[in-house]
């Protein structure tokens, strides 16, 4: 009897699943012990671009690192494309590239030699090896037999994303993957980020530019001392936050607020300017502004100021809310 052909993986909803997930490093003579993660439930769909953010020593290494094997979990589990990590760890593994934080590449190799040599790692075969495509995607082709102590920051950078995809993993993991690397390169990290993502590379990367989340993110989980956050879409994260202002610029000099809009938190920023931090969910902008008018002089410049991910992140992470979630 020939045996059962293995049953194909089905496409996982989610690339990656995170429960109860714990990490505490041991102390040392030094140092006490240090409980990185406190239980985090994290799902990523498939196909995303996900951000995990969080200010530095919130655990956002230390959780990424547990994914590519590189740290042992203390407990929970961990889940790459189905595969948990401790329990399998060669086909987790197999699943997922990871671009690590620090930039350590060896000095002394060319491009073209260390994505052989990592592809020689994974098992690749060289007939399935795809060097030149993957030199080519990260604009180094005229630089593939350079060594790599020649190259600038920015090319080091992309260099360590191409070596993560030798083995062209469904999930691709990038540790503040354009820290210190210039605005020119970030934007081509992003657009290579983007184009292996439309060709259905789920990606997660953590950050603390909220730009590059804000910008690059489906969805977004925010880790604040080894705690969950927020987990939501960016754009719900966006409209979550109740806050919005409205600067208004009259048409005469005002000494103060007067007496009928003080009641609603107006202030005098300049002579001639009036501004209003409000809910939108609690107040109507239009009877604000009508408020304004009854008092006889007109409105010569409305504008009014959206909160960013920045507001956003400084808020949920001092006053630390029941977390939200989409999963
Ligand atoms: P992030 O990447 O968000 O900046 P890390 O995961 O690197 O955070 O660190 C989380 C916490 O764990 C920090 O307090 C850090 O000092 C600590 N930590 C990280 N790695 C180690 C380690 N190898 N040994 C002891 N403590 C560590
Ligand atoms: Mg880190």
């Amino acid at each position: 009897m020939t045996p059962a052909p293995k049953a194909p993986i089905a496409l996982p909803t989610y690339a990656v699943e995170i429960q109860g997930l714990t990490k505490t490093y041991k102390g040392s003579k030094k140092s006490a012990p240090k409980q990185a993660l406190k239980g985090i439930d994290l799902n990523i769909p498939r196909g995303q671009i996900f951000g995990l953010l969080g200010p530095n020593g919130a655990g956002k290494s230390t959780l990424i690192n547990i994914l590519a094997g590189l740290v042992l979990k203390t407990s929970g589990e961990a889940r790459i494309w189905g595969y948990e990590v401790a329990d399998q760890p060669m086909q987790s593994r197999s699943a997922i590239g990871v671009v690590p934080q620090e930039l350590n590449l060896d000095a002394f190799f060319t491009p073209r030699e260390l994505l052989e040599l990592q592809a020689g790692l994974y098992g690749v075969p060289k007939r399935e090896r795809i060097t030149d495509q993957l030199l080519a995607a990260v604009g180094l082709t005229d630089k593939a037999n350079a060594y790599a102590r020649t190259l600038s920051g920015g090319m080091r950078r992309r260099l360590m994303v191409a070596k993560a995809m030798v083995h062209t993993p469904p999930v691709l993991v990038l540790d503040e993957p354009t820290a210190g690397v210039d605005v020119e390169l970030r934007r081509a990290l992003w657009d290579y980020v983007r184009q292996l993502n439309k060709n259905g590379t789920t990606v997660l990367l953590t950050t603390h530019y909220l730009e590059e989340a804000e910008e690059l993110c489906d969805s977004i989980a925010i880790i604040n001392h080894g705690e969950l956050v927020a987990h939501d879409t960016t754009q719900n994260l966006l409209r979550r936050i109740d806050n919005k202002k409205v600067v208004l610029t009259i048409d005469r000099d005002l000494t103060e607020v007067p007496a009928n809009l003080r009641p609603h938190g107006w202030e005098l920023t300049n002579p001639r300017q009036l501004t209003l931090a409000y809910q939108p969910s609690k107040i109507v902008i239009g009877q604000m502004v009508m408020a304004v008018q009854v008092n006889g002089f007109a409105i010569t410049d409305i504008s009014t100021e959206e909160t960013d991910l920045e507001d956003i992140f400084l808020q949920l992470t001092r006053r630390n809310p029941a977390v939200s979630s989409v999963a």
